[in-house]
Formats: structure tokens, sequence, C-alpha cells
């Protein structure tokens, strides 16, 4: 038996709103707040959390950008040839998108999503490696750095493995009672609302048998820690998407060439243009203007969501839809999908969600970068009280303020 065991289990997905319809795990993690997400997908929010630090900082937002000198796709150009009623094929993607990974040697998340192979060549991928491990941040360090840095012994998930595979490797673990920190990750609620929106019953039946691995999770963890600090929370929400717009139909009526005036990738709630004369910026920028459903991000605004990059590495300018439009088709997926997130923070659904069991949660975790913040806080407290260290004393004070992290 050990003293403490912080578990903060990652449910992709399982925004505010979302529990405000239901009591999830309320019985075992009854303090609950909403969190601030990060504007960007997964990509951009999953890092923000493990580094404590905002994209224009950790430059991890989105996946793909213009930049055709570092193009690792060059290759798959020859693929233009096949007639797009295979590779627009989404199994077809997915295959390739996994022989392309492990021939390009990406650690992180991968997918080709619907980018055409004819523009393939113009665009770098920016999560060549895994933000769950040490040295995975594109930009300074995250959680497992700092975790190795003081040989804090630690379980993360393995991504790729599935949510029940992870949960036995937990478990395994913690009955070993060598950890003293336990990221788990579970990627499903996200993919399933995806498909079905935020409003089906297969939701509430996702999030009953969450509950019931919980359960299980705890009571192995109770039967080998004293004391365990359990924290459920996401990065973000979900909105119905009711609203499509072919704004890929309007940029082409213009007359542009794609990789010859400008450059685009059409994310599927959100665009964003490179471009390469001043004809066509003045042309696209104008057009942008009159789409109802968006709006073009200023510099300002990107700076106070804390995506704002100097270098204009992911888009010289970015346009937001409104939160319940989606972009159809994108470079995302050909088709609509039912819901989506990647909205603008502020929107009703993007918030994200924190439960804890823990009543004394400082006020100022309010976003989700600040769950670093206390993933710290614990690993340090736990470390040090699990080896009987005399400095216990001081990680425990409340004043102490985690550097540079
Ligand atoms: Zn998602």
């Amino acid at each position: 038996m050990k003293p403490i065991l912080p578990l903060f289990v990652f449910i992709d997905a399982c925004g505010w709103e979302i529990i405000q319809q239901d009591p999830f795990v309320r019985d075992v993690a009854p303090h609950r707040r909403p969190l601030t997400s990060v504007f960007g997908y997964s990509s951009a929010c999953i890092p923000s959390i493990l580094s404590g630090r905002y994209p224009g900082e950790h430059r991890n937002w989105s996946y793909f950008v213009y930049d055709p000198k570092r193009s690792p796709f060059r290759k798959l150009r020859a693929l233009q040839w096949i007639p797009a009623a295979l590779t627009g094929r989404r199994r077809v993607r997915r295959w390739l998108s996994k022989y392309v990974k492990m021939r390009l040697k990406f650690k992180g998340y991968f997918d080709l999503y619907n980018i055409p192979f004819r523009y393939i060549s113009l665009f770098d991928f920016t999560e060549k490696k895994s933000p769950l491990q040490p040295g995975g941040m594109n930009e300074g360090p995250n959680i497992f750095d700092f975790l190795q840095e003081r040989a804090i012994p630690y379980h993360v998930s393995q991504p790729t493995a599935g949510e029940e595979p992870n949960l036995t490797a937990l478990l395994k673990d913690i009955r070993q009672e060598e950890i003293d920190f336990a990221f788990l990750y579970w990627p499903e609620l996200d993919g399933l609302m995806h498909r079905v929106g935020n409003n089906s019953k297969e939701v509430p039946a996702k999030l009953r048998s969450y509950e019931e691995k919980i359960a299980r999770l705890m009571a192995v963890a109770r039967e080998h820690y004293e004391e365990v600090r359990l924290y459920v929370f996401s990065d973000h929400g979900m909105a119905n998407c009711d609203q499509h717009l072919d704004l890929r139909s309007r940029i082409d009526a213009l007359g542009f060439k794609m990789g010859e005036d400008y450059a685009v990738v059409y994310d599927s709630t959100m665009a964003r243009f490179w471009f390469f004369n001043d004809q066509a910026e003045r042309a696209i920028t104008e057009c942008l203007e009159e789409v109802p459903e968006g709006e073009i991000l200023s510099d300002a605004e990107l700076k106070q969501l804390g995506t704002f990059f100097p270098d204009r590495y992911f888009g010289e300018l970015i346009f937001l839809l409104q939160e319940g439009t989606l972009i159809v088709p994108s470079h995302m997926g050909e088709r609509p999908i039912r819901a989506m997130h990647g909205f603008h923070p502020d929107a009703p659904h993007s918030y994200a969600a924190l439960m804890t069991n823990q009543p004394d949660v400082p006020a100022e975790i309010s976003a989700i970068p600040d769950m670093f913040k206390l993933m710290i806080r614990d690993a340090t407290l736990a470390h040090a009280v699990n080896r009987g260290s005399k400095s216990a004393v001081t990680a425990t004070s409340p004043q102490r303020e985690p550097a540079n992290y």
C-alpha cells in the first residue's frame, strides 16, 4: 500500500454541455467545472493540456501547413493518377495513411484525410512526434519531460492500443505500486459523437460504460493507494452541425490557381490561406468577407486565443465558421459528419469539463492548459510522499509554484 496516486483520466470531447444533461461520474467525482478550450482541434488541445502552454508557444496547432520545401509527401503525387473513386474512399485512405505513417516514421496520430494527392506535395504534416511521450512537443517540454527529468515513475496510455487494453495496462501498473502518476487516454467518445451527434442515445450509453471502467479502476487503485486523486477531464466539447458550407466552390470560382496564386487547407470548421500575389489575396479576402457563416480572425483575436504565429506558419489568413456549420467538402472529409468541434472557444459547445473528487482545486484552474499545473502539482506531491521524502512538506505547500513549465 502506498500513500497517493494522482489519476488523470482524459476523455476526448466529453464537453461541459454534455455533462449538463448527464450525471456522469457524479458519485466518484462530484466537483465539476467547465474549462475553456483552446482554439483548434485535438491536435492543438491535447498538446496544450500536456504542456501548460498555448499553440503560439508550443507550435502544435493544425496538422497540415503549406511548406512544399519540407513536404515529405512528394512521392505520393504519383497516386493522383489512381481514380478518385478509389483514393477518395475512406477505407483506402486509412490504409494509405497507415502505410505513409510507417514509411515516414511519424510517431503521433497521422491521417491523410481528404487532401487531394495532386496537392499533397505542397504540404507538410506538423505532428511528427507523439505529444504523449517525452520530447513529443514541437517546442518546449511537456508533462512527460517533467516526470522523466525528476525520475518520477508514471503510466501513460498508448493511443494506438485501444481503451480496454489501455485500462488493463494501467491496472497492471497500479497493482505493482510503482507509479506516482497516471494519465489514461480515452478517444472513443469523440469518434462516436462525430458520427451520431451529441443528442444520440449512444452518448449516455458510452458514458455509462466509462463509469463502469472508472469504478473498476478506482476499486483497484484504492486497494493499492491510500488516497486516489481522481481527475476526469476533456479537451473540448462537440457541436451538432446542421449547416454545410461549400467554401471550396466559391474560392475555385474566383479562378486563381492553387499552388501558384495561393494555397489553402480546408479544415472542417476553418480555412487557412497562404497568398503568393496581391491579386489573389485581395479577391479571396473580399470573397470571404461576404460569407455570412464565418469570419476572418484578426491578429488581435488570434493573439488573445494564443494561436497567433508571427511567421504565419499555419496560414496568413484564418477564416473560422460559426458553431454548427461545417465546411463540406473539406480536406478533412468529402462528406459531412454529424458533429464537430474546433469552433471559437467562446461558443457554447466548445467548453471542456473537469470532474474530480478533490474539493480544493484552485479557482484559477479554468482553461484546459491549466490542467498541466494540477498534473505537476500532484505528481510532485505523490512522488515526495510515496518515497517518504522530507521534501513532502514543501511539495504540499499551496504557495509552491511550478517553475518554467
Ligand atoms: Zn474530434
